[in-house]
């Protein structure tokens, strides 16, 4: 049974998992760097270790002084977060020849999920539709030009370990494949060490729609429903609802009853997501996200289970708390991301926090490590609060939202806040009728 967690991670999901482990009745050690000191994880958390300087290498990314922090700590588990180590099946390895639990999937999916390319043909196997591309990896500018003529243009070139949206290259027709081919190779060799490139037609008008999966060890497998993120800029999501305003229950029954039967035979354990690109009413797999994802709360608020919780339970060897015919989705949840940046020119900036108020009231939720008076440091994610609502319907869960937005102050450092009060306001949000390019086109016009 685990007695105490090491979160490997900070800002608001340390603070989220902290509290997960409190109603659990688990203690938590918090690690941070030299200039999270003050964080509020650090304050949170029953214990504290530091574990590096500021630079995320060498502290958050910093596996041997996790390790070393989990030991003097007496921690029996790690949990991971999102980002920063959570992907990372030799850091899941690692913890369990150190006979620690790590909460999350086998270090064997995080590694076939993680490689884009070995995902796509895991998928292929099991029967989930792919977006049209190559088969495996591209070898040359000549395998490129042939398989590029035999998909049909636009085609996108992806880098087989990227993530955050980097490393894509679009080419709209021949002629741009020299450039498109070497542009993504260099970003993929820089971003993620590993220049690999695959192939995929580039959808026009596509919605990014993921579906939420729960694997126990018992091959109990529930999925929780789907997440729109089509709101996105430069492949980055900037807000998210559930359910989508696009699918009908049908189209949900059917697409889900078949990534269900997918994760079951992968033989998959705890939190999983299935990101898909919807066109035309037709499903096409893009990834598999192998830890709680960002938007996690949105599911949350319209099924009623505590993710983090379950993810706990499913690591302790429990059983599902849940089965497929208890998750009801009811109403309507929306998150905005908000990030530490100019809402026009998107650079990210730090700082004091000289006042916060954060909104409340009936179906409003903040997930957020600020407080008046934190210093924003420059050094990691820009995400600095989730503001996500709940309402019985999505009229009222955009009214909420209006008004939490209006109502939540952050002062001293510039935030997104006005970015969202601006999407909310348009009206192809308010219709629900928008796709993965209409945010970019939105900000072009309102230069
Ligand atoms: P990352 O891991 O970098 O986030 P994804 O494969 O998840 O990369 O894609 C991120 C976003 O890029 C998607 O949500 C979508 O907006 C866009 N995208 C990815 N693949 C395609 C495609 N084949 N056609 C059109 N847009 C795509």
């Amino acid at each position: 049974m685990i007695k105490k967690i090491l979160i490997a991670n900070r800002g608001e999901i340390a603070l989220r998992i902290i509290r997960a482990c409190q109603e659990l009745d688990i203690k938590t050690v918090a690690v941070h760097s030299t200039i999270d000191e003050n964080a509020m994880h650090v304050r949170l958390a029953d214990e504290s270790v530091c574990i590096g300087p500021p630079l995320a290498s060498k502290s958050y990314l910093n596996i041997s002084s996790i390790l070393s922090a989990a030991e003097v700590s007496g921690a029996d588990a790690i949990h991971p977060g999102y980002g920063f180590l959570s992907e990372n099946a030799k850091f899941a390895e690692i913890v369990n020849e150190h006979g620690l639990i790590f909460i999350g999937p086998k270090a064997q999916h995080i590694s076939e999920m993680g490689d884009k390319v070995s995902a796509r043909t895991a998928m292929k196997k099991l029967g989930i539709p792919l977006v049209p591309g190559s088969d495996g990896a591209i070898k040359n500018l000549q395998e490129l030009k042939k398989i590029a003529k035999e998909i049909g243009f636009p085609i996108l070139i992806k880098a087989a370990s990227g993530g955050g949206g980097k490393g894509m290259k679009v080419a709209e027709k021949a002629s741009e494949l020299e450039e498109a081919w070497n542009l993504a190779r260099s970003e993929a060799k820089s971003g993620f060490g590993d220049d690999t490139v695959y192939l995929e037609r580039y959808l026009a008008n596509p919605r990014h729609i993921e579906f939420q999966l729960f694997a126990d060890s018992f091959g109990n497998v529930v999925h929780f429903g789907e997440r729109d993120c089509s709101l996105q800029r430069r492949h980055q999501k900037v807000l998210e609802e559930a359910p989508s305003p696009a699918l009908n229950e049908e189209e949900r029954a059917k697409i889900s009853k078949v990534i269900v039967k997918a994760v079951k035979k992968l033989g998959y354990l705890g939190a999983g997501t299935f990101e898909m690109l919807y066109e035309n009413g037709e499903f096409f797999f893009i990834e598999m996200n192998t830890r709680i994802q960002v938007e996690h709360p949105i599911t949350e608020m319209i099924t009623g289970f505590d993710l983090v919780k379950e993810q706990i339970n499913v690591a302790n060897g429990k059983k599902l708390s849940v089965k497929q015919k208890d998750v009801k989705i009811k109403g309507h949840s929306i998150e905005c991301r908000i990030n530490s940046e100019d809402p026009e020119t998107f650079i990210p900036n730090a700082g004091n926090i000289k006042n916060y108020h954060a909104p409340g009231g009936f179906g409003v939720r903040i997930d957020s490590a600020l407080y008046s008076g934190y210093k924003v440091p420059p050094n990691y994610d820009s995400l600095i609060a989730k503001l996500i609502v709940y309402g019985n319907n999505r009229e009222e869960a955009i009214l909420k939202l209006k008004i939490a937005l209006k109502e939540y102050v952050i002062d001293g450092i510039n935030t997104t806040l006005s970015l969202h009060e601006k999407i909310i306001s348009e009206n192809e949000f308010i219709s629900g009728n928008y796709d993965i390019r209409w945010l970019e086109k939105f900000l072009k016009n309102n230069d």
